[in-house]
C-alpha cells in the first residue's frame, strides 16, 4: 500500500516534470528567453511595443524551415523563432508575438502600413527595398539556385533556360524572379509567378513547369518534406543576406535589433534557434552569422 502510494507520487512527479519541459521555448511554448529588465526611450518603437505587450511579426506560412504554419495554426522555423528573440528582448513572451502571412510582393507594404511591426520572412537585403524600409541584419546568407523533379537531366544550372524552353517558376516580386530574368530566352513563356512557393512546388509536381527558383534554404526545405520527388540542379548564383525588415529610417529600432541579433549569436540562442528548425533539413548549413551591416 505504501510503496504502491510512493509510486504514485513518483509518477505524478514525473508527469509534473513533462508538463514544465514542454512549456518551454523549444516547442514554441509560451515563455522564451524573456528580458523583463529593459527600459527603453520614452516615445521608442521599443518601449511602445512592450506598453502594448505585442509586436506583430509578418513571415511566410509556407516555407518548410523558416517560416511554415502548422495544424495547431501556428508558424514554425528560422525566421519565427529570430522573431521570438526580438521580441524576448522587448519583455515580450513567445505568446505576445501576434505572426500573419507576409508573402514576398507584399512585404514592404505591410511595413509601411503599419499591418506589421517587423518582416521577418526569407527578405534579402537589397538597395531597391531600402528605399521603402529599413533592414537590421543581416542574420543569415542564402544563395539562389535552382529545384527540378528527380528525373530532369536537362536543366543543370541557370544556363540551361538559354538553350531550352523548359519553364520556371518564382514569385512575385521576390529577387530570384529578377535574377532569373537574364537567363531566359523567352521570359514571358518560361516564367511563371505565383504568390507564394508552395503554389510553385505544386506546378513542379503537376508537370506544369519543369523547375522552381530561389534561395537554397527554401528549396532544400521543399526536397525533404517532399522525399524522392525534387532535387537542386546546380549551385547558388547569387547572394541573398536576410535582414529583418521595420519602418524606414526607424533607427532606435534598428539598431535595437541588429543589438539583439550580435547577443543572440554570442550567448547561443542563434545557434539554437537554427539548430531546432532550418538545421534539421538534411544539406542546410549554418555558417557563422554575417556581421552586421550598421548602414
Ligand atoms: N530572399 C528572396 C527575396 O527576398 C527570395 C525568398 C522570398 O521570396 O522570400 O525575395
Amino acid at each position: 500500500m505504501r510503496i504502491n502510494r510512493l509510486v504514485a507520487y513518483a509518477a505524478v512527479a514525473v508527469l509534473a516534470l513533462g508538463v514544465s519541459a514542454c512549456g518551454g521555448d523549444d516547442d514554441g511554448g509560451d515563455g522564451g528567453d524573456v528580458s523583463t529588465d529593459k527600459t527603453f526611450a520614452a516615445g521608442s518603437t521599443m518601449q511602445k511595443l512592450k506598453d502594448a505587450k505585442k509586436i506583430k511579426v509578418g513571415t511566410k506560412f509556407d516555407q518548410p524551415g523558416f517560416g511554415l504554419k502548422g495544424l495547431d495554426g501556428k508558424p514554425a522555423g528560422f525566421d519565427v523563432e529570430i522573431a521570438k528573440i526580438i521580441a524576448n528582448e522587448l519583455g515580450l513572451t513567445n505568446d505576445q508575438v501576434e505572426f500573419s502571412e507576409s508573402p514576398s510582393a507584399v512585404r514592404e507594404q505591410v511595413i509601411e502600413q503599419g499591418t506589421v511591426d517587423i518582416v521577418v520572412a526569407t527578405y534579402t537585403i537589397n538597395d531597391t527595398r531600402k528605399q521603402r524600409i529599413s533592414f537590421a541584419g543581416p542574420y543569415y546568407e542564402a544563395g539562389q539556385t535552382i529545384m527540378v523533379r528527380n528525373n530532369e537531366s536537362d536543366i543543370t544550372g541557370p544556363d540551361s533556360f538559354k538553350t531550352t524552353n523548359k519553364k520556371v517558376c518564382s514569385v512575385t516580386n521576390s529577387t530570384p524572379a529578377n535574377n532569373i530574368k537574364k537567363y531566359l530566352s523567352n521570359e514571358g513563356q518560361q516564367l511563371v509567378l505565383f504568390d507564394t512557393y508552395q503554389k510553385c512546388v505544386d506546378a513542379l509536381t503537376g508537370n506544369q513547369v519543369d523547375a522552381v527558383t530561389t534561395d537554397n534554404v527554401i528549396l532544400l526545405g521543399f526536397i525533404s518534406k517532399n522525399e524522392g520527388k525534387f532535387k537542386l540542379a546546380g549551385d547558388t548564383f547569387t547572394k541573398e543576406p536576410y535582414g529583418v525588415g521595420l519602418k524606414k529610417d526607424d533607427t532606435d529600432f534598428r539598431n535595437f535589433i541588429n543589438d539583439t541579433l550580435e547577443k543572440a549569436n554570442q550567448d547561443g540562442r542563434y545557434k539554437k534557434a537554427w539548430d531546432s528548425t532550418a538545421g534539421k533539413i538534411p544539406n542546410a548549413k549554418l555558417p557563422a552569422m554575417p556581421t552586421i551591416n550598421r548602414y
